[in-house]
């Protein structure tokens, strides 16, 4: 089904707000058979609404119209669609009372001013908004079905799942399946390498994308025949199986905690050049205090000297920046901690610091499990925050790899 978003507000013209409404819509679409053919932003202007709704193509089955409809002065939306599709508010005493009443018990006192968000239309229909109090509006104007939804992305989303998108599956002929593949620790020509025969045999129905970032490259598998995609996803998995932490919306975080888990063994970081940003990610996780004990920031050299313990020699001789001081943290912060593996990593983040022979990017990542210390040398770009995500990224990945192993 062909269907037509207009992202409404000023903010979003200037840049002050990011469009992510439009991104999260064109996704949600994809997926209930629903296919976003034409898109435009414009700004809280009732003769601009008016002119985007003109210029939409006969072959569009729905128009999603989504900001300007709160009760503030610069809100006109709501105004510009009663006047397009010929429509009249009235007054829906029933809702106002509700709105009262909810208010009523939270000791709060309805301002006039949202009186506007009581009303109804009088042949249109109202969307139920399930987190707040203004509610969408839904038009039929001859062929076509208009839905008119608040900006507030919290509230677009919930009355896009719970009216919108089920209105779109019921009415198109099937939805189109996505899988992501999430990989990390190779680069994106490598994997089109690994999977240059599989692309190459590709027919019309399955479509590959390879979508890379600094910290890793999902594979986009789509499709409309779900066992085709099913499939086309196996044949993948199995030519680039070790780089592959997940699916969809997984992180590594959440994979490494589900393996840390199942193996009964727990975790604790020093971390120099990512300042915690390991210990933040691994947090994030609901439930990680089951195997991630805590860590150490051990950010300058007297910290990692006097707290951490690693020798005044190793600094000496070898440096912050160096395998055997990141090996020796691994060690310590195992043994300080109590953990069953400790995870280190030092490097220079940059923009300065570097030299001819430890240039900007240059990172040691180490992983002691009391028996044995791996440590590896990576060399990372010049942009400090670049750094420190890949680093992160990477040593969350040292240890997927390890626990893979073990
Ligand atoms: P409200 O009742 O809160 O006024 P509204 O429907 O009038 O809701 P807007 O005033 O357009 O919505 O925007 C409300 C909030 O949602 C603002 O913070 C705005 O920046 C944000 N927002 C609006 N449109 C988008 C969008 N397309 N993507 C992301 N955020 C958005
Ligand atoms: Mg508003």
């Amino acid at each position: 089904m062909n269907i037509a978003l207009i992202t409404i507000g000023n903010e979003l013209l200037s840049g002050f707000t990011v469009n992510t409404n439009a991104a999260w819509i064109g996704n949600h679409i994809l997926q209930v058979g629903g296919n976003i053919v034409w898109h435009q932003t414009i700004g809280d202007n009732k003769e601009e609404i008016h002119s985007s709704l003109n210029q939409v193509s006969n072959d569009i089955r729905a128009v999603i119209i989504t900001g300007g409809l709160g009760p503030t002065h610069d809100d006109i939306t709501a105004i510009a669609l009663y006047e397009y599709t010929g429509d009249s508010p009235i007054f829906d005493e029933d809702y106002w009372e509700s709105l009262q009443k909810r208010l009523t018990k939270r000791n709060l006192k309805l301002p006039e001013i949202n009186r506007n968000q009581a009303m109804k239309p009088q042949k249109g229909n109202c969307i139920p908004n399930p987190v707040g109090s203004a509610r969408g509006l839904h038009f039929k104007m001859k062929d076509k079905e208009i839905f008119v939804l608040p900006g507030v992305p919290r509230e677009m989303k919930a009355m896009m799942t719970s009216s919108v998108l089920p209105w779109i599956k019921g009415h198109s002929s099937g939805g189109m399946t996505v899988i992501t593949i999430r990989t990390t620790g190779i680069m994106e020509s490598g994997l089109a390498e690994k999977l240059s025969e599989i692309i190459d045999a590709l027919i019309d129905n399955i479509k590959i994308a390879f979508l890379p970032q600094f910290t890793g490259v999902d594979i986009r598998v789509s499709g409309m025949d779900k066992s085709a995609v099913e499939q086309k996803v196996d044949e993948i998995s199995i030519q680039v199986d070790k780089y592959i932490y997940g699916h969809d919306t997984d992180r590594l975080e959440d994979i490494i905690g589900q393996m840390l888990n199942v193996k009964n063994l727990t975790l604790a970081t020093a971390e120099s050049c990512t300042g915690g940003l390991v210990g933040h990610r691994l947090t994030n996780v609901p439930g990680s205090s089951d195997y991630f004990l805590g860590g150490i920031i051990s950010y300058s050299n007297d910290v990692k000297e006097n707290n951490l313990g690693v020798a005044k020699s190793t600094l000496e001789k070898h440096g912050a920046v160096s395998g055997e001081t990141a090996a020796e943290m691994a060690e310590n912060v195992r043994l300080k901690l109590g953990s069953d593996l400790g995870l280190a990593i030092t490097g220079i983040a940059g923009p300065d610091g570097g030299t001819d022979e430890k240039p900007v990017g240059l990172t040691y990542i180490a992983l002691a499990d009391g028996k044995e210390t791996r440590v590896k040398e990576f060399r990372f770009l010049s942009d400090r925050k670049l750094n420190k995500n890949a680093s992160s990224q990477t040593a969350l990945n040292l240890i997927r790899i390890y626990l893979l192993n073990e």
